[in-house]
């Protein structure tokens, strides 16, 4: 499923948000930093979920957790929707049927075939091992290059049941592809963890800022743009929303920055 049509009038209950970028304040920004405290705040409220949705593995999702520090999440969506972990008896568990799930999806095909298919194409390398997992293959690039080089990928991976994401990396200021199987994003992830946790997938406000949030941000959840994405992301959400029928009122483009810019939007919406 890569969308769904929202039922009008259910109440946000949930915020789903990617972290950098997002959820974590810019470096140096006190007024993201403020916004973070006050998320930090309602969250601690009953009735009120919180997901973090993003392309870090889970460890440096734990780190980025106690040294900046963010609240602690219900449920947390890392390697770009690859691996979902949920808290369990007090500690972090990997959700098994979803990993079952996706070595379906894979029919099969090891990485070692990914990475085989892909090799030799020119200003593609492999990211650093600990951004590597059993079934997600990253890539980095110049960021000039990005899109004929994702195109590139996507012909290779043309008879494969696997599937490629690009995004720009603002910090690094690379371009960053990370290969899957099936339909698999951040926007599965969340969709499959909506439909087999009970948390409607109307109650469901996202927040991004760059192309691997693309998919999340026009799967029909109650999307925020915020001020600092890539550019030309919240076109892109606007014109995916219109084809799949979403309604409009499920963009919010955010005046403010990162954590601020969640905040704004999660007050438009109606969660705080
Ligand atoms: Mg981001």
């Amino acid at each position: 499923m890569e969308y769904f049509n929202p039922q009008a009038g259910i109440r946000p209950t949930v915020l789903a948000t990617d972290l950098d970028g997002t959820f974590i304040p810019l470096p140096g920004n006190t007024d993201n930093q403020a916004a973070l405290v006050e998320l930090t705040a309602q969250f601690r409220s009953p009735g009120r979920k919180l997901i973090f949705a993003t392309g870090r593995h889970f460890e440096s999702v734990v780190e980025a957790m106690r040294d900046i520090p963010l609240p602690e999440p219900d449920w947390m969506i890392c390697d770009v929707g690859s691996r979902i972990m949920q808290q369990q008896d007090g500690s972090w568990q990997e959700l098994a049927t979803y990993r079952e799930h996706l070595h379906e999806l894979t029919g099969g095909i090891a990485r070692g075939e990914v990475e085989a298919a892909l090799a030799g194409i020119e200003g593609l390398s492999l990211q650093v091992p600990e951004h590597q997992t059993e079934l997600k293959v990253s890539y980095q690039c110049e960021s000039a290059y990005l899109e004929p080089i994702l195109a590139e990928v996507a012909t290779r991976l043309e008879q494969m049941p696997y599937t490629r994401m690009g995004s720009l990396d603002p910090f690094l200021n690379c371009g960053l592809i990370d290969v899957m199987p099936g339909p698999v994003s951040k926007a599965y992830a969340l969709l499959w963890l909506a439909t087999h946790a009970s948390a409607a997938p109307d109650a469901i406000i996202y927040a991004g800022d760059s192309g691997n949030d693309l998919a999340a941000l026009a799967a029909g959840f109650r999307a925020i743009v915020v001020a600092n994405a890539s550019s030309g992301l919240a076109g892109k959400v606007a014109v995916l929303q219109q084809e799949r029928g979403i309604p409009a009122d499920h963009l919010y483009q955010a005046q403010s920055e990162a954590s601020s810019g969640v905040l704004e939007g999660c007050r438009h919406y109606g969660l705080f």
